[in-house]
């Protein structure tokens, strides 16, 4: 099916049900509101000459327009680029002339972010080009006026490419992963599926729509389920977000672990009524116990799903089910979606590990992207001859079919031989009384090829703990390779947009 087709079917069966609200403007749309604007932008898009398969680049914050520059291009059956809102200019520049994209809708700014002058910087360096349209800016309303209602949209097909999604850029340069209606459609719809939504479902979305969890995991999953769109804000911010779920009585909360230990230190926490929520999605990288702990307890998102899931494969293709129990839930990313298929192998062979044993993921099935956009090397590697995607994370598979994240393969520290998975590190130091929050990467070790560094926030930053205070926390309770021989105590980590700890900089910044 496709994406416009799905959303036609919204329409006809919840059109007075609320399909989405910007609590920033206060702006509000019911499914019927939605789909008449959702045709009006696609008919202007016609009208102004995009074709199935041009390229429109949407480089925006979290706002009303991006939703419906996503549906309204799926239904002309453009290619919707989506530009990472922390890019610069060099970045942007990148993918304009990468991706080729002629049409671009970008923010006017953001904070320190400027995108209108950027934009200028570089359009003349973009011979594809060919217009640019500012969201809440004069050059919006003009496009919507060239629509005529009525110009017929070409023939779709589901495999037809509807997306180009860069990966977060946690281990290196973003990779342009190019996903079909079938792709992201069906995505969106099962990770609905499983965590039960109906239309009765209002879900707040704090996380970036440029990113899939965003647009696939919540909008497509909304959609395909006449439940509600709630932007809480343009980027994310902890007070906002819990606004947002009291005023709006969400049932669902998005976030990657980060996010929500953000919202649960927030000093006024307990003052938010979050009754309402039942259920949300956290992924994006593992979560610490104790941070599940109170989630479920007081943010009362008992139902809450994890999901495992990498771009390239629209994304989710692990995930926890409603009545998991809490062990399944910290120690594993779930089980596998319907119609997908996973195995673990050892990276050296190729071989299919037994269950318990660590390995190299790869998963398979409707999910798998078309390829990397212009980069059949990089897509050779990333996807073999069987459709296999290599994921490039270790995991290991239980008996019972659950799946355990270790860590990623570029992430794993080596010293003097023994392989160190941070992951495990980070969750025994996380209980330590004087952490925030921690990190652990292997740096240069003239010796033992790499040691490990503790990259420490403390919880009280006028006296945050030592190196000793550690090792005597570790001593006795883990292997002594383990055990960190550096730290470094910061106020913050080096993030991507989507939420994650970039430790390739923390590796290259303090690994000296
Ligand atoms: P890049 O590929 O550009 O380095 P990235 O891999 O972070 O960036 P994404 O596609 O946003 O880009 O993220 C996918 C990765 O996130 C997975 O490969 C995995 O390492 C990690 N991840 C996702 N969900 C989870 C989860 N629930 N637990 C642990 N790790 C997760
Ligand atoms: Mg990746």
């Amino acid at each position: 099916d496709t994406v416009g087709a799905s959303l036609d079917r919204a329409v006809a069966a919840w059109p007075d049900r609320e399909a989405l609200v910007d609590v920033p403007s206060g702006r509000r749309w019911t499914y019927a509101q939605f789909g008449a604007d959702v045709e009006e932008l696609a008919q202007a898009l016609v009208a102004g000459g995009v074709t199935k398969g041009d390229r429109v680049g949407i480089w925006a914050v979290n706002c009303p327009e991006w939703v419906l520059v996503q549906y309204a291009t799926a239904r002309v059956g453009a290619i919707m680029v989506n530009i990472n809102p922390a890019y610069r200019t060099h970045e942007a520049e990148y993918v304009l002339g990468q991706a080729g994209i002629s049409l671009l809708f970008a923010s006017v700014s953001h904070r320190t972010s400027d995108y209108r002058a950027m934009v200028e910087q570089v359009r003349g360096r973009c011979p594809e080009l060919r217009e640019v349209v500012y969201i809440g800016d004069p050059s919006w309303e003009a496009l919507l006026r060239r629509g005529s209602a009525g110009a017929p949209y070409e023939r779709l097909s589901c495999d037809d490419p509807i997306n180009i999604q860069y990966t977060s850029g946690t281990t290196g340069f973003p990779k342009g992963a190019t996903l079909s209606h079938h792709n992201i459609l069906n995505n969106g719809y099962f990770v609905g599926e499983l965590i039960a939504y109906t239309e009765q479902d209002r879900i707040c979305i704090p996380v970036p729509f440029y990113h899939c969890f965003g647009m696939v995991m919540g909008n497509l999953a909304a959609t395909s389920h006449g439940a509600c769109m709630v932007i809480p804000a343009p980027s994310f911010d902890p007070k906002a977000t819990l606004e947002a779920v009291q005023q709006e009585r969400c049932t669902s909360l998005y976030g990657v672990p980060t996010m929500f230990i953000a919202e649960l230190n927030l000093p006024d926490f307990a003052t938010y009524d979050l009754s309402t929520l039942r259920t949300g999605i956290m992924a994006g990288s593992s979560c610490p116990v104790e941070v599940m702990k109170r989630v479920v307890a007081e943010m009362h998102m008992e139902e809450v799903a994890i999901c495992y899931g990498m771009t390239e494969t629209s994304p989710v293709s692990l995930q926890t089910r409603r009545d998991d129990d809490m062990e399944h839930r910290t120690e594993t990313v779930g089980r596998v979606l319907p119609h997908l298929e996973v195995k673990v192998v050892d990276p050296a062979t190729g071989s299919t590990q037994p269950r318990g044993t660590a390995g190299e993921l790869c998963t398979r099935g409707y999910s798998v992207m078309l390829g990397y956009w212009n980069e059949p090397e990089k897509t050779a590697e990333a996807v073999d001859a069987g459709r296999w995607m290599h994921t490039g994370d270790l995991a290991v598979m239980r008996e019972d079919g659950y799946v355990e994240i270790v860590g990623r393969i570029k992430d794993m520290i080596i010293r003097g031989g023994e392989n160190i998975y941070p992951r495990e590190i980070e969750e025994f130091l996380y209980a330590h009384p004087g952490i925030r929050d921690v990190q652990v990467v292997g740096v240069p070790h003239e010796k033992y090829g790499e040691e490990v560094l503790a990259c420490v926030i403390p919880r009280d930053p006028a006296a945050p703990p030592t190196l000793e205070d550690l090792r005597a926390f570790c001593r006795d309770r883990l292997a002594h390779y383990k055990i960190p021989s550096r730290l470094r105590i910061l106020d913050s980590f080096p993030m991507t947009v989507s939420g994650k700890v970039r430790k390739v900089e923390l590796r290259e910044k303090y690994g000296l």
